[in-house]
């Protein structure tokens, strides 16, 4: 079936050829090339939406992976930014800002008694991995199958789903996500499913004695945002505490968007350490690695390296100060939430009119949308799943002026932004893209 493409993407199309010539697949990041036809160049974003160069206006889903927490351009948080520019940027020493951040940080989420800065999610995961091994004197660490903790070899171990057959009665083949990285690393990778009380415990038994940590997302976001359940996550936290593991929590993408106190506090539990990143300043690139005091003061010469030339920019920071004082203080997150909640249950009405089983998994303000009666508790359930129906909806979805994610693994994330008028824009798009996906599923099942 011919897609019915509503937009002219002709200047971005045209873009795509000469970025060519100097960028590999013509973009900054793999995952922003959309095929040669359908790799967008973005002349400006706003609050929830987006504009290309050939001025499609896009109700924008993805918010750059997460961070744009309360939308695109915020004025007052540029405002921040810009008052941050008059500082002068990087000095190679430190800034009282830094001080206040840290403060509010440790007022929102009780586990941050301690803060370092880095400037991507990457870094302060790397970190905190590296502060866990100084920390413990141990080397391997597990990590749970459909989580992602940045493009750092230490974390780029997967289990492999696209040549694993679930009927085959074996367990997935654990991988490195890309080539490029050393295969000695993997001896140091224990992986394990989401919600698999056994496997953890048989996993702490054997190895508990040699691991240094334990990574979780308990909001996997990067995976449907498939979720731990609390007894998961507490039991996560036993056998830390029995075996002298340390429990790194990643809220790189759920850190000040699911609650002020992160996806641990939705749990009830207290990471030894734990990472921020995308909502902390609404965009501006910054992260940050907190925790538990004795853990933290391992920062230290002769215990773990940190810094960074770039730590702690005077930009990054002030729009921190005044991002995370926004999201502490006002009902931001409140707004997002229930903007998500309008989204999902106009989502649901579509299609249960239509007979269309489904589910939707995570948090409102950052959720997947599943065909199937439940959403998955593992990365092995997703696979098992009709996840083909998601992955044509979505083209159809960007056809119609809304960006979401190709792959049915990422969550739709919410901005405080998105108003009334993103939604009805969103509900009439989905309703059109979900009919031409069940015309091209019909015209598919003809041709076969
Ligand atoms: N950890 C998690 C949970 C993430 O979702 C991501 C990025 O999506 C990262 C770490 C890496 O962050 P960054 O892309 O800022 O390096």
């Amino acid at each position: 079936m011919t897609l019915r493409n509503t937009r002219d993407l002709r200047k971005s199309n045209a873009h795509f050829k000469k970025a060519l010539t100097r960028l590999p697949l013509g973009v900054a990041s793999t995952f922003r090339y959309w095929g040669e036809d359908r790799t967008i160049y973005v002349k400006k974003g706003k609050g929830g939406r987006t504009w290309d160069i050939d001025d499609n206006c896009y109700v924008d889903y993805r918010l750059g992976y997460g961070p744009a927490i309360l939308g695109y351009a915020d004025d007052r948080v540029d405002e921040a930014a810009r008052k941050g520019m008059e500082v002068g940027g990087v000095f190679a020493l430190s800034t009282e800002r830094e001080f206040a951040v840290a403060e509010r940080m440790a007022k929102m989420v009780p586990s941050v008694e301690l803060v370092r800065y880095s400037n991507s999610g990457t870094e302060a995961v790397m970190a905190a991995l590296r502060l866990a091994r100084a920390y413990t004197g141990r080397e391997s660490y597990i990590l749970i199958e459909g989580g992602y903790h940045g493009l750092f070899d230490a974390a780029m171990w997967m289990a492999n789903m696209d040549e694993w057959d679930p009927n085959s009665g074996l367990e997935p083949v654990t991988v490195p996500y890309s080539r490029g990285i050393p295969s000695t690393i993997k001896q140091l990778v224990h992986l394990t499913p989401m919600n698999n009380a056994q496997r953890l415990e048989d996993i702490f038994k054997k190895h508990g004695s040699t691991i240094a940590a334990m990574l979780i997302e308990p909001m996997m976001g990067n995976c449907c945002a498939i979720s731990a359940t609390t007894e998961f996550v507490q039991l996560a936290r036993k056998l830390c505490d029995k075996y002298g593991v340390l429990l790194i929590i990643d809220e790189v993408k759920t850190g000040f968007r699911v609650a002020k106190g992160g996806v641990q506090s939705l749990h009830g539990v207290k990471p030894d350490i734990c990472t921020f990143a995308k909502a902390m300043a609404n965009g501006y690139p910054i992260a940050a690695i907190g925790g538990r005091e004795d853990v933290m003061r391992t920062f230290r010469p002769g215990g773990a390296a940190h810094g960074g030339t770039y730590t702690a920019h005077s930009v990054s920071l002030a729009a921190a100060e005044r991002c995370l004082q926004i999201l502490d203080e006002t009902p931001a997150l409140a707004t997002l939430a229930s903007a998500g909640e309008k989204l999902k249950s106009g989502m649901k009405a579509i299609l249960d009119r239509r007979g269309i089983t489904h589910s939707f998994s995570g948090h409102s303000s950052m959720f997947g949308l599943f065909f199937a009666p439940q959403p998955p508790s593992d990365y092995r359930a997703w696979k098992k799943s009709d996840y083909s129906f998601y992955d044509k909806l979505a083209r159809h979805m960007q056809d119609n002026n809304i960006i979401v994610e190709p792959d049915s693994r990422e969550p739709l994330f919410m901005c405080e932004a998105h108003d009334e008028s993103c939604i009805s824009d969103t509900l009439r798009a989905f309703e059109t893209s979900v009919d031409l996906t069940l015309e091209q599923v019909e015209e598919e099942r003809r041709a076969s």
